[in-house]
């Protein structure tokens, strides 16, 4: 019997293009011998939409669009808005999908998908669902949160604090002051619950400063202050619930052009990916181990990649950041690691449907 996987893409967070594109790809690849596709859009507005696709979900409001990642067309089908928008409160969203769905693939990334809010929805309505639980997805969206995790458990983060919007908004020189009587010139200035490097800022000057703060916080209410590292950024895959297999490990390269691994360099002009990274055996090793510790630390399951920060004239070694529902298009780096290690993008999204029923299964 075939599987009916539910695949969700676009939503609410500032990653919604991003999403789009991810979902493109694993609606190609999926194995239409062992799944049915049933794919479900999210507008940018919340509302939940079948019969569509990402395509169509592109064009349903093109003046909303930043930075389309999608090229080309797809064949026209009829848009159904099936918004939560006067069902009883008790019904969710995927209950006006009559197709009965036995997993949901969320290619969600960001708020209201990769930060356990989609999850909550899901364990309540008692769906299977790819992807980590409720505590690891928030606590992995949360940068201020992931890192004190990490750090408790003894693993290397970026010197950091964070500010609350709301203290900036109320008294924003004196928490200037705070930011350069903490951190030298250049620091970076970011959202703490963000993704895709949106609202992140390098930042040089107190101006600049400034500017990023206010940045910043339209995306969160909490932003991260960091130490600029001089870095190479390099990638780990983790795959598995309770047999975890790490990846190799791969390298961005980021282009002397960009200051750094910034929205352009990610999706419109892609950075080179190096896979497996040029770096030593034990460093290697020692990434590996890591991001394995991390996964277990932030209560992860099925698959989260795990970003770190190789610093130039040290050769130290940062956790940066986890991303739990990582982007998902066929070149991107959490595919490409594990086709790398051995596993092709068809069986990936395969493998991750059947550790998805079998976390379901094991938290019942
Ligand atoms: P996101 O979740 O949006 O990817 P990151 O924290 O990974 O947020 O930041 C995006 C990019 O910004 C990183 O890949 C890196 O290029 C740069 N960056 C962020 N923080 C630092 C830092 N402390 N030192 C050096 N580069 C940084
Ligand atoms: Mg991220
Ligand atoms: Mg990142």
């Amino acid at each position: 019997k075939k599987l009916s996987i539910g695949i969700l893409f676009g939503g609410r967070s500032s990653e919604h293009e991003a999403s789009l594109a991810s979902a493109a790809s694993v609606l190609k690849h999926l194995k239409r011998e062992k799944f049915d596709l049933v794919p479900i859009g999210i507008t940018q507005t919340g509302q939940w939409m079948t019969q569509t696709t990402p395509y169509e979900l592109q064009g349903a409001y093109p003046d909303q669009i930043h930075h389309p990642p999608l090229q080309g067309q797809s064949p026209n089908t009829q848009v159904v808005d099936i918004s939560t928008h006067g069902l009883p409160i008790m019904q969710h969203p995927l209950s006006s999908v009559t197709q009965k769905i036995d997993v949901i693939f969320p290619l969600l990334h960001g708020t209201y998908g990769e930060d356990g809010k989609l999850q909550g929805l899901l364990e309540m309505i008692g769906i299977p669902y790819v992807g980590c639980g409720v505590l690891g997805g928030a606590i992995s969206m949360d940068k201020e949160k992931t890192k004190q995790i990490l750090q408790s458990i003894g693993l290397p983060v970026v010197d950091y604090k964070a500010y609350r919007r709301a203290e900036l908004e109320r008294n924003p020189e004196a928490i200037l002051d705070d930011i350069e009587e903490r951190f030298d010139y250049p620091c970076f200035v970011k959202p703490a619950n963000g993704g895709s490097s949106i609202g992140v800022s390098k930042v040089r000057s107190r101006e600049e400063l400034r500017k990023a703060a206010h940045l910043a916080t339209f995306y969160d209410h909490k932003i991260l202050v960091e130490k600029a590292i001089n870095c190479r950024e390099v990638e780990c895959a983790i795959l598995g619930n309770e047999d975890l297999q790490a990846s190799v490990v791969g390298e961005v390269i980021i282009r002397d052009e960009c200051d750094f691994y910034d929205y352009h360099a990610k999706y419109i002009e892609p950075s080179t990916k190096i896979i497996p990274a040029q770096i030593s055996d034990n460093l290697t090793y020692e990434i590996q181990q890591q991001s394995i510790k991390a996964f277990r630390a932030l209560d992860l399951t099925s698959l989260a990649r795990f970003d770190f920060f190789l610093e130039k004239e040290t050769q130290n070694i940062y956790i940066n950041e986890v991303n739990t529902l990582p982007s998902f298009t066929e070149d991107c780096m959490y595919p490409k690691l594990c086709e790398a290690s051995g596993l092709a993008y068809p069986d990936l999204l395969e493998r991750l449907i059947e550790l998805a029923v079998e976390s379901y299964e094991d938290r019942q």
